[in-house]
């Protein structure tokens, strides 16, 4: 449908104030995105536990009111010219994968994020309260095996259409040494097998790393395997959103990228860009 007609990209990893650590309605975001030229837009808010787990995801009794709220959104988005999508943003825990599917079941969803934030049960990787504890217990190295196994296994689960901002662990800038791509590989290959996509996430630019999720050479090796990109700025305000779009559609169309994914009820299709 868009394939003659070079598209800006779909936004689809946004939040919403039910995650306790975004904010502005959801219809302020549909705005953002009218403003910056984004004509289909997504939320994906921090998935519910099957009860009480941490204090930064929705909860489950809230996920009547987050569909209720992206229904808002896609009326309001009609006004304006913004096509609003339903999706989720779904922690991979190990353990808790027969929750992920019913999830699943749980609403129409147009497309499912998979993310790993816990290194372990209590630990997560990104929050800037655990960093100390994270540093403590783990090496860079360590830290780094431990989530990229837990993202190989979230890919591997099938559970997802696209995966979020791969290497996420640098955020706070402390990498492991050498050549990262050892890391980067078994996780493209495991894409590649379960057909799923990933995203140049923008928000590392945000961050003290000040680098888009995930580095080039990542960007350059699922590339040359196939694996479709989206380019998402997992916006927590209205004003991200759209945030840092020209500078990861410059690097995606560096690494050869010529069309990116779009979503909806789970199916996925290629728009130029
Ligand atoms: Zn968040
Ligand atoms: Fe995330
Ligand atoms: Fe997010
Ligand atoms: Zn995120």
């Amino acid at each position: 449908m868009l394939g003659r007609v070079m598209a800006a990209p779909a936004d689809y990893h946004m939040h919403t104030p039910l995650c306790h650590h975004a904010v502005g309605d959801p219809r302020e975001y549909v705005d953002a995105a009218a403003r910056c030229g984004i004509s289909e837009m997504g939320f994906a808010c921090h998935s519910p536990m099957d009860g009480p787990f941490d204090d930064w995801r929705m909860a489950i009794e809230d996920l009547p009111r987050y569909l209720e709220m992206v229904d808002e959104a896609r009326a309001h988005g009609e006004t304006v010219g913004v096509v609003v999508r339903l999706g989720l943003e779904v922690d991979y825990l190990r353990g808790h994968e027969s929750w992920i599917e019913e999830l699943a079941s749980r609403a129409p969803w147009d497309y499912l994020i998979g993310s790993v934030h816990y290194l372990t049960d209590e630990l997560v990787v990104d929050h800037p309260d655990h960093l100390s504890q994270v540093q403590a217990r783990y090496t860079a190295e360590e830290v780094w095996e431990r989530y990229w196994e837990l993202y190989v296994r979230a890919i591997q689960s099938c559970s997802f259409d696209f995966m979020a901002h791969p290497d996420l662990p640098k955020k706070f800038g402390r990498l492991p040494e050498g050549d990262l791509d050892r890391f980067y590989t078994p996780a493209i290959a495991a894409m590649v097998e379960a057909d799923t996509a990933f995203e140049i996430n923008t928000a590392g630019l945000r961050k003290p790393i000040q680098a888009l999720y995930p580095a080039d050479s990542f960007l350059r090796l699922a590339q040359a395997a196939g694996v479709p990109l989206v380019i998402s700025s997992d916006a927590h305000a209205p004003d991200e959103v759209g945030g840092h779009f020209p500078e990861a559609v410059a690097v995606a169309k560096d690494a050869g990228y010529t069309r990116l994914a779009r979503f909806t009820g789970r199916s996925r299709t290629l728009h130029a860009f």
